[in-house]
């Protein structure tokens, strides 16, 4: 009994043996051709764990053509765009490309500098699916920057297409969320005289442009001061984390009480004042909630910024105050008129060129200059 049950032992250990021998022997082929294909030490990572690599059953060339590869590169590409923007030495071709993809971007935007606070940032056109899909391409094929030239057209067009359908959801989420308003009222005890104007709410086809419209990243939760400074906070290295896709919804509607009581101060219409037509008018306020050694002086967007993060939940109190109490040396305005302040710059500075440059008697926003949102 005893040499039958060590025989049957004997004969499964060998078994087991055999097809971990096997299943090493496929893993081992399949990397080989990966290898073979462009694929990297990280491609092979992705799918080291994958079904179809972790089995003993012997790899058959018309197997591995039809049903195994095209499973794997999905895995793969997956993968690939994913870790995009990770730089890892490993994936250096792919780093290589983003850079290129990024340069092509600064380019452009030098030919249309007037256009670019509508513009997203960079990272944002890596991942519009034309330029993803030339970065993502395995290591031995090359893309170089005569591949983007060939594209420019297309990668335009799918720009400007991403942009405005970012710009249409922006506008949805802020019809859907309009309520929100009502709460960010009431935060300042307005709900009386704001009450009945609800209804009747500026619905028309720019209302994500008021200045009451914040919306919040739902990839990094960043309050983001306007829609222009949505689209251009996504995906961005420093401020957001960036996604493997643009894929879904980014933001929600998440006006601020700091907003309407800014608008407020300033006499201005909560219901039809724009973020343009509230630059234009470049007041500065006090925050009346620091009570630190340090207090917070700023244009509008620093102010709603401010009181998120230090001020939560309590009711914003600002006030207005001259310029020469202003510390915010904002260095984000270009000209609207030509492309001489690519890369933003003080207000002063170009409206002073407005004036001598276009003959512009009184600069105003947006016709003559622009704030680029960070
Ligand atoms: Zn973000
Ligand atoms: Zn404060
Ligand atoms: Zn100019």
């Amino acid at each position: 009994m005893a040499l039958a049950t060590a025989a049957k032992k004997w004969m499964d250990d060998r078994a087991e043996r055999k097809k971990a021998e096997d299943t090493d022997r496929r893993v081992a082929t399949i990397q080989h051709k990966l290898l073979a294909t462009g694929c990297n030490l990280h491609d092979i990572d992705a799918i080291s764990g994958h079904h179809l690599v972790k089995t003993c059953a012997p790899l058959k060339e018309l197997d591995w053509a039809y049903h195994v590869l095209p499973q794997l590169k999905v895995v793969i590409d997956e993968d690939r765009r994913a870790r995009m923007f990770e730089g890892h030495l490993l994936d250096h071709v792919m780093t290589y490309r983003v850079t290129l993809v990024k340069s092509f971007f600064y380019n452009l935007l030098s030919s249309v500098a007037s256009k670019r606070r509508d513009l997203p940032d960079p990272q944002t056109v890596c991942l519009l699916p034309i330029c993803a899909d030339l970065i993502i391409l395995p290591d031995n094929i090359p893309v170089t920057e005569q591949t983007l030239i060939i594209n420019r057209a297309a990668i335009v067009r799918d720009l400007r297409a991403w942009v405005q359908e970012e710009r249409r959801r922006l506008f949805e989420a802020f019809v859907e969320g309009r309520h929100r308003l009502v709460v960010a009222a009431v935060g300042l005890g307005l709900l009386k005289e704001f009450l009945p104007l609800v209804t009747g709410w500026c619905l028309n086809n720019a209302c994500h442009e008021l200045a009451v419209a914040q919306f919040t990243c739902q990839q990094c939760g960043t309050l983001c001061p306007s829609a222009r400074g949505a689209i251009r906070h996504l995906n961005n290295a420093y401020f957001c984390k960036p996604s493997a896709d643009l894929a879904g919804k980014k933001f929600t509607f998440t006006p601020t009480s700091t907003a309407i009581h800014l608008l407020i101060l300033c006499g201005l219409s909560v219901m039809t004042t724009t973020a343009d037509h509230l630059d234009q008018y470049d007041t500065s306020f006090k925050c009346l909630n620091c009570y630190t050694d340090y207090v917070h002086v700023g244009k509008w967007r620093t102010c709603i910024d401010h009181h998120d993060r230090y001020h939560g939940a309590t009711v914003p109190r600002f006030e207005p105050v001259t310029k020469s109490e202003d510390r915010n040396e904002s260095r984000h305005w270009a000209c609207a008129r030509c492309s001489v302040f690519y890369s933003g710059t003080r207000r002063e500075v170009v409206e002073l060129h407005a004036k001598e440059l276009h003959g512009v008697k009184r600069p105003r926003v947006p016709g003559d200059l622009v704030y680029i949102e960070q």
